[in-house]
């Protein structure tokens, strides 16, 4: 995104209308979907790790009964049980 943010700052260039690939707009967006994805992501981990150290890793937030083990092998920052989760 920095390298992005220097191209879009530094460039006089009508992008838009250029048929060649992504407009820089275009790739920003794409980034920055990118970079929020991985930040949701992250928080999903650290909240996971915060309740393995407090021990309620593997328990619902909603209901309180265990997560299914299948589940957490899949999604392993699962906070919610399959049926709350739906
Ligand atoms: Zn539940």
């Amino acid at each position: 995104m920095r390298a992005l943010r220097t191209t879009r700052e530094s460039s006089s260039d009508d992008d838009e209308h250029d048929p060649e690939g992504p407009t820089l707009s275009s790739e920003w967006s794409r980034i920055r979907g990118l970079m929020l994805a991985a930040e949701v992501r992250r928080d999903e981990a650290d909240a996971a790790l915060e309740r393995l150290a407090e021990g309620r890793y593997g328990t619902c937030l909603s209901c309180g009964r265990p997560i299914a083990a299948g589940r957490l092998e899949a999604r392993p920052t699962a906070a919610l049980c399959v049926d709350c989760a739906a």
